[in-house]
């Protein structure tokens, strides 16, 4: 009898492997199924290995000893062979190039090996060319057992040389792992062949799953546990790699709305069954269309597809709108979500869209920025002037903060008592030697996002200082100037420091300075926020609330911040015509009266909605019908004009 400890150790590992796998339903992943298939065919092989060694010994043997043992033999070599070819596969769909294999010619090609083999064993009950088992000799090696050799070593030197050629496409640790498992294979071969009696090579194949586990599946790290799905950094390295492979693919991406507030709303377990409800869906939709599809989900709710383009049953925009219809009947199904989900598909096709990492990402994570439409296809928006402006952002903000790019517009704000204009809103722009003028909606989100929001600010602080201290104009009427600070800016340690400094070198007053901030600020208000906040006020600097309407208005809090104004935002007054909207902010302006607020109106573009708002008593009106943001210059004379005020030049 052989040794079979080695055998019963590989196939405790196997099962282990199997049973988790299995439980943690790991094995609807490409790459995952192929590691499952290995250890669940090389639990079988170990079991067959076992019981062959059970049924062959002691000699003589009983007829049906002789029928087990061939058998059990035929099982162990079969299933030894094939897992090889099932590794084969393995890297391929590990290296991301398994798109390679998926004609019926290579599919052929790969097996075509293998097929002799199987042909040898199943002509080896009649010929007994690979192995032979008889009652007085028990199990005997076969003249032909070398060629089951040759096909083995030719799949394990096809896997090394692929694996060598697919360098790129793997981290070193990756590509050593897959290696030694190789390396590890051979070594366990070799040994068997010369010490039969010690049975090793399963126990090598299983040692080397171990290490393909840790080194090359990760699970962990690919999989979001608390979603069952793949990850954003899986994601990630998986689209690099089926760029660099030049795979054709589609993206499909889609976007859940406010998914950031949806889980602080409702709670993480509300919201998570939630995304995994959108997830299961798209799955489905996925099956029902046979694509081979790939999911993946990144935090908060969106949800990347990397499509097989060789295999899309429709063309990629259809297979958007089919996403969306399914999603519709199948929360319109009675289930609660229907109401509050409202998803934007993105399509991409790789490379014909788009070929750079970069691009692809920057696509993926701004389309609802470049296009409102709920089914974005990248063909219609690459090329357009917002896809480079978005594409180039970083560059864009370099050269305004390098090439003094940034230019301050003013919009003169109206003072329904006075019949005058008291005050200017300082609104930036970019005007960039490509791109021309860029909107701040465009910029401001970019810098906060990139972390340039600090400088950027600044510059923008700089220039509205220096501004104000090369004219005076509180001879052309203006009392302040209103400047937006962003939540990032509002955060920064240093702010009120900087702010100091040039209020000092330009001889600022800071009563003619009104800081504006937002009702998200309020909301993420924090020590660094807070106390920057109320330095800028001991300072004697002012604070108005912006955008008022936007958000989840909280008048509790609106009462005990100390603002000098409230900004309505533009999407009430343009409802005001309306009976809600007509009661809503009639209601709203009086409110603010009565807890000593000033009102300013924002967005005014008509005749109409002004005198309405002037019998609303609201203080100020800030917006088109008045004037746009003009530049300084434009701005100085506009306001001396309607201000009947003589020249304001320098002080
Ligand atoms: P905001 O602070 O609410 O500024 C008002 C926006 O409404 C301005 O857009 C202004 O041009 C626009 N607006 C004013 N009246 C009308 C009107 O009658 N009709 C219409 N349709 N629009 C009107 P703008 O200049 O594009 O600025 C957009 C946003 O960008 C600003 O909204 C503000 O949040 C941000 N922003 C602008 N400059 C700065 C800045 O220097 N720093 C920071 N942090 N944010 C800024
Ligand atoms: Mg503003
Ligand atoms: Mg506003």
């Amino acid at each position: 009898m052989k040794n079979i400890y080695f055998d019963i150790c590989a196939g405790a590992i196997f099962l282990i492997l199997v049973f988790t796998f299995n439980r943690r339903n790991l094995n609807k992943y490409r790459m995952f199924s192929m590691f499952y298939m290995i250890s669940l065919t090389s639990l079988f092989c170990v079991a067959a290995d076992i019981l062959m060694e059970y049924t062959v010994n002691p000699l003589p043997l009983s007829r049906t000893a002789v029928f087990l043992g061939t058998i059990f033999s035929f099982v162990y070599k079969f299933l030894r062979n094939a897992t090889l070819v099932i590794y084969l596969v393995f890297i391929f769909s590990v290296t991301r190039t398994d798109y390679r294999i998926r004609s019926g010619k290579m599919r052929g090609i790969l097996w075509a090996p293998n097929c002799l083999t199987i042909l040898l064993l199943v002509t080896n009950f009649k010929t007994g060319w690979v192995f032979t088992v008889t009652s007085e000799g028990g199990y005997a090696r076969g003249d032909l057992l070398w060629v089951l050799y040759v096909v083995s070593a030719l799949y394990a030197f096809a896997g090394i040389g692929y694996l060598i050629v697919c360098k790129r496409y793997l981290d070193t640790e990756k590509f050593f792992a897959l290696l030694f498992v190789y390396i590890l294979t051979i070594a366990a071969v070799l040994i068997q062949m010369v010490r039969p009696e010690l049975m090793v090579e399963m126990f090598a194949t299983a040692i080397g799953m171990l290490i393909t586990m840790m080194f090359v599946i990760r699970p962990e790290e690919r999989i979001d546990t608390t979603l069952g799905v793949q990850t954003w950094k899986t994601f990630q390295g998986d689209l690099f790699n089926t760029i660099l492979s030049r795979q054709k693919i589609m993206l499909m991406v889609i976007q859940a709305d406010h998914g950031e507030e949806k889980r602080e709303f409702f709670g993480d377990a509300v919201y998570y069954a939630y995304v995994r409800e959108i997830i299961s869906c798209v799955e489905q939709y996925c099956k029902s269309t046979g694509v081979h599809y790939e999911i993946y989900c990144e935090a908060p709710a969106n949800i990347y597809l990397i499509i097989d383009e060789n295999v899309l049953p429709r063309e990629p925009e259809q297979m958007a709108a089919g996403c969306l219809e399914y999603f519709h009947q199948r929360m319109k199904q009675g289930s609660e979500e229907e109401m509050w989900f409202h998803p934007h598909i993105c399509v991409i096709r790789c490379p014909e869209d788009l070929q750079e990492y970069s691009e692809i990402i920057n696509m993926c994570h701004r389309f609802t920025v470049m296009s409102s439409e709920e089914i974005v296809c990248a063909s219609r928006i690459v090329g357009t002037r917002d896809f480079e402006i978005q594409n180039h952002m970083e560059n864009i903000l370099n050269r305004a903060i390098e090439h003094n790019g940034l230019e301050m517009y003013y919009q003169p704000i109206y003072s329904i008592a006075e019949g005058r204009f008291r005050s200017a809103e300082a609104l930036a722009r970019i005007n960039d030697s490509v791109y021309g003028m860029i909107s701040p909606a465009v910029f401001i989100p970019a810098a906060e996002r990139t972390g340039m929001i600090e400088l950027l600010g600044m510059a923008v602080i700089e220039s509205v200082f220096r501004f104000m201290s090369e004219h005076d104009l509180k001879k052309a009427g203006i009392s302040f100037i209103e400047i937006n600070l962003s939540v990032a800016q509002c955060v920064q340690p240093q702010l009120v420091q900087r702010i100091q400094e040039l209020q000092e070198r330009y001889g600022i007053d800071p009563s003619c300075v009104n800081f504006e901030i937002t009702e998200t600020m309020i909301e993420s208000i924090d020590r660094v926020m807070s106390d920057n906040l109320n330095r800028l006020l001991e300072m004697g600097y002012t604070l108005s609330l912006d955008d008022y309407g936007m958000g989840f208005s909280n008048v509790g809090r609106v009462r005990k911040l100390p603002l000098r104004l409230i900004k309505i935002d533009k999407s009430l007054v343009d409802d005001m015509f309306t009976d809600e909207g007509s009661v809503i902010i009639r209601n709203t302006v009086e409110m603010m009266r009565g807890i000593n607020k000033q009102v300013v109106m924002e967005g005014v573009e008509d005749r109409e909605v002004l005198d309405a708002l002037i019998t609303m008593n609201c203080d100020y009106i800030q917006g088109f019908y008045f004037s746009r943001p003009l530049p300084e210059k434009t701005f100085l004379e506009y306001v001396m004009t309607h201000n009947n005020v003589q020249a304001a030049g320098g002080t």
